[in-house]
């Protein structure tokens, strides 16, 4: 058996453990980072990368399709679209490809040690991993658990066969023509919305009783109004049972009583489970809040000497929330004064359009206390959104009543994920209604919008 001693051992590759790797290695920091299957995680391999690039290919060949058949408002017309499904996925795997090497790249020259297989915990100061029959023991100093998370199964709906989750829809080798997605959240109306430009017929189970259920209701109508557009056929209140009989299709139930739906292909996307009770996770002293590792505000475990990082330490399960924490944990092991600072972690949903969201919603002000004044401002009025033709959507402004303090901004339309940076930045910096009522804007662009929604907030818009 082979002997690794380091400083910093950090377990898992994605957005979390590969960015405290880097940062770690800036710092002089010998680390030594171990992943069981590729770098870049669940996030570059099989999450948002890939959703996004068959995001993208499903839009185009909508766009194509929608001139073919005519009537295009534009005046485009085709003769007839095309996709050539395998070319596109080569074409998607050639992105997350250069997107992977480039972190193993980084990781290089950041001076990382990286080991690729899978780590086995022995306590909170060691893992052994074995690759290609050497088992390697590494102890450390400081340990960093960032083992991410996996689609949740559905004990009555095994992934197998036409039963798939997100990894196998992202992989599929040609477009379903009937595709039944569980699970009305983000992952399944990314997914099923791309299916559904490509071709496919989608019908959508959500158990709850509307769609995107963490979301407010004017946030989601625009989505829900154009899987309508789209021929996606939505059960709400709607539980899916397991597969009819014939292994052909989905039993569901619902206040009417059961009902079968016939599908090729069953997308699950019902959540992800932590990955942090296996591989002998489940031996260390660890403290947790569920399934997933609770931390510190400096991301420490109940362990001395072991952090935890990204989805397997709970919601937001968002690469970037991961990756500040990795970042941050770096710089603390590297002696640097950081506490872990959650108060505003945007989030985007790729759905189209899309709905972005930072800060506190209108309900979460309230129930924090605040008075509140709310602008909102909507696309139709929205220059670029009309030259762009789509209309739909809105951007609104929560803020304190008493002195105009931003506390949440939130947005549904095309192309609308843009604005989260902004959105950002004015609530990280504590911006007032009257600073960004006071910043030009350049014309015509989808920021706009926010200008208008904070003049909204204050009295006086001027387009509306
Ligand atoms: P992961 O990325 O899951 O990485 C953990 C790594 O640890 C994995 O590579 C795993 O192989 C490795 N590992 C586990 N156990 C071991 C072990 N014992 N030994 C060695 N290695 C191990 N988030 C967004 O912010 N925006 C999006 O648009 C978005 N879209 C998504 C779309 C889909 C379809 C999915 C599935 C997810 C999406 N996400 C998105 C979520 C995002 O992918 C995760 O939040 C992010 O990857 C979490 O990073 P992480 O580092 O915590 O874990
Ligand atoms: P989910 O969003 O959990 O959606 C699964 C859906 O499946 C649910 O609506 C559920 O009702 C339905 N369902 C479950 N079982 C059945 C069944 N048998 N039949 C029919 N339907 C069923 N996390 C938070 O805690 N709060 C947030 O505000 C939040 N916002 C986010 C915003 C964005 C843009 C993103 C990307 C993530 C957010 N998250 C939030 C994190 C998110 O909840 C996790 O990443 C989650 O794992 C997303 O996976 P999902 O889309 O598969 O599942």
């Amino acid at each position: 058996m082979e002997e690794l001693r380091c400083k910093l051992l950090i377990l898992g590759a994605g957005p979390g453990g590969y960015v405290c790797a880097i940062r770690a290695g800036q710092l002089g920091i010998d680390t030594v980072l171990v992943e069981s299957e590729n770098h870049g995680g669940t996030c570059l391999n099989v999450g948002c990368i890939p959703s996004k690039a068959m995001i993208h290919a499903a839009e185009k060949f909508h766009e194509l399709t929608s001139a073919a058949v005519g009537g295009d408002p534009l005046g485009l017309s085709a003769t007839a679209a095309a996709i050539d499904f395998s070319k596109t996925q080569t074409w998607k795997n050639g992105v997350v490809t250069r997107l992977t090497k480039g972190v193993t790249g980084l990781l290089k020259k950041a001076g990382v040690r990286t080991l690729l297989g899978r780590a086995q915990f022995l306590d909170g100061k060691g893992v052994e991993v074995t690759v290609d029959g050497t088992t390697t023991r590494v102890r450390a100093e400081h340990m960093v658990i960032a083992t991410g998370a996996r689609p949740t199964e559905l004990s009555m709906l095994p992934f197998d066969g036409p039963v798939i989750s997100s990894t196998e829809a992202l992989a599929l080798d040609q477009v379903p023509g009937r595709l039944v997605v569980i699970g009305a959240g983000y992952i399944g109306l990314e997914l099923g919305m791309a299916y559904a430009k490509l071709g496919s017929h989608v019908t959508v189970v959500e158990a709850a009783d509307q769609i995107l259920p963490a979301y407010h209701k004017d946030l989601v109508a625009p989505v829900a109004k154009r899987m309508q557009a789209l021929g996606i056929e939505t059960r709400l209140s709607c539980k899916a049972q397991g597969l009819t009989a014939d292994g052909a299709g989905l039993t569901v139930e619902d206040a009417s009583g059961t009902a079968e739906i016939q599908a090729d292909k069953i997308l699950v996307a019902v959540g992800r489970t932590p990955i942090s009770r296996e591989a002998g996770l489940e031996r260390l002293a660890l403290d947790y809040d569920g399934d997933f590792i609770r931390i510190d505000d400096t991301c420490l475990t109940s362990m001395r000497g072991v952090y935890a990082i990204g989805d397997v330490t709970g919601e937001p399960m968002l690469a970037h929330r991961a990756m500040a924490q990795g970042e941050m944990v770096a710089e603390i092991i590297g002696s640097h004064t950081r506490v872990w600072d959650r108060y505003c972690i945007p989030a985007v949903c790729f759905t189209d359009p899309e709905i972005v969201t930072a800060g506190l919603s209108e309900t979460e002000a309230k129930a924090q206390g605040h008075e509140i004044k709310t602008g909102r401002f909507p696309l139709l009025a929205n220059g670029q959104s009309l030259a762009h033709g789509r209309e739909d959507g809105f951007v609104r402004v929560i803020a304190r009543a008493d002195n105009g303090l931003i506390l949440g901004l939130e947005a549904v339309g095309q192309n609308i994920s843009e604005l989260s940076s902004a959105f950002a930045l004015a609530i990280e910096n504590a911006l007032r209604l009257e600073d960004v009522a006071g910043t030009i804007h350049a014309h015509p662009t989808r920021g706009e919008a926010v200008h208008e929604a904070m003049l909204d907030a204050l009295g006086h818009t001027l387009h509306i």
